[in-house]
């Protein structure tokens, strides 16, 4: 299949009626499957309806049919159509944070969407994206869009088009390319169905912030939190997010890291170290990438996977990746981190 690649000003006026979006929105009505922009990362979108739009999405990422996708809508009466009910926790959170990158799990309309979307619950996740070229895109389409991830199943996800074409060229219709995006991690995906909402994957719109409009404190899943207990988001089971090279998270001082990149390079292994501006002058191995300050976790977050993508360039043999603290947009960069690295941590403390 030839991937077409359309180019888009993110700024320009009436994106609705600019001819790349209509032409991207076309292949999207005749269920076809089409990449683009987001303000979390890149989407791989398709009809929400239609049972052969969706079953490409899971075809070319190579993507576990039991696990569900989220349905992206640009109109608040779309949500109206597909949901059972809209409880008021979610009315003040939708308020609050729509469009933006929070997605809501609802009691799904039976017969609606196509079965693939929701994997066989009888929920289904909703967010409305903040991003100009995906709101014009999901209008112009007049649809409900589903779309994970734009990535294989298993690596890291795309925040470029570059990154798209790297994963999936020839394998869908199409790419809108409207530049990178903005935050560089997935949604927050929040269940709030209970009487307690519970965040089953932590993102940019943070506990804290959702806690001060709900005026209620919320949890965060155990599989979030590093503990073993059956994931709610049936995807988190998942391997996600992981260069070729396995990934080791390092929690202890810079010299004590050198001396670990000084051991695995004396036996002949190529070794890359995902180190903070602060600390990465103190490292000297065969590929140190900066993955920004300590101060700015937000500039962290956005660069990220293009991070863990470039190791995979390079050819590294084992990657040792720095610890951020877990507070703020820190819970989501760290949710993803340990995934990427499967879990594995070494502690300084464990080795002295
Ligand atoms: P991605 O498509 O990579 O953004 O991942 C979407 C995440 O949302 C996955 O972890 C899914 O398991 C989760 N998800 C989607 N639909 C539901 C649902 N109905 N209930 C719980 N989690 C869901
Ligand atoms: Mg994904």
């Amino acid at each position: 299949m030839n991937t077409i690649h359309w180019s888009v000003e993110k700024n320009v006026d009436n994106l609705d009626r600019y001819p790349q979006i209509v032409e991207a929105a076309q292949y999207l009505s005749d269920d076809q499957v089409v990449a683009f922009p987001t303000e979390t990362v890149y989407g791989l979108g398709a009809n929400a309806y239609s049972d052969k739009a969706v079953a490409q999405i899971f075809a070319a990422k190579g993507r576990p049919a039991d696990n569900p996708l989220i349905v992206h809508i640009a109109e608040y009466q779309q949500l109206e159509k597909l949901v059972i009910e809209v409880s008021e926790q979610a009315k003040l959170l939708i308020k609050a944070f729509w469009p933006g990158p929070l997605t809501l799990i609802f009691p799904r309309k039976p017969g609606i969407l196509s079965e693939l979307v929701t994997a066989g619950l009888d929920t289904v996740a909703i967010r409305m994206p903040s991003h100009p070229i995906a709101l014009a895109l999901i209008r112009t389409s007049g649809l409900p869009i589903a779309a994970p991830s734009a990535n294989r199943s298993g690596k890291p996800s795309p925040t470029t088009a570059q990154h798209v074409e790297q994963d999936l060229s020839g394998k869908i219709a199409g790419i809108v390319d409207g530049g990178a995006a903005g935050v560089g991690l997935e949604s927050t995906v929040l269940d709030c169905t209970g009487q307690k909402p519970v965040i089953l994957r932590p993102g940019d719109i943070t506990k804290e912030e959702m806690e001060v409009v709900l005026s209620n404190k919320m949890s965060l899943a155990s599989n979030v939190l590093g503990k073993s207990e059956s994931p709610r988001a049936p995807g988190m089971k998942y391997k996600h997010y992981s260069p070729n090279a396995p990934l080791y998270l390092v929690d202890g001082e810079s010299t004590w890291i050198q001396s670990l990149i000084k051991e695995k390079r004396e036996q002949g292994v190529k070794v890359g170290v995902l180190a903070s501006t602060e600390t990465k002058i103190a490292y000297d191995a065969d590929l140190v990438l900066d993955c920004g300050s300590r101060k700015n976790l937000a500039a962290v977050a956005r660069q990220l996977y293009d991070n863990l993508r470039k190791f995979d360039q390079t050819g590294v043999d084992l990657i040792f990746a720095e610890v951020f603290p877990k507070s703020g947009v820190g819970v989501a960069i760290m949710n993803r981190l340990e995934k990427a690295a499967g879990h594995h941590w070494i502690f300084q403390k464990d080795q002295s």
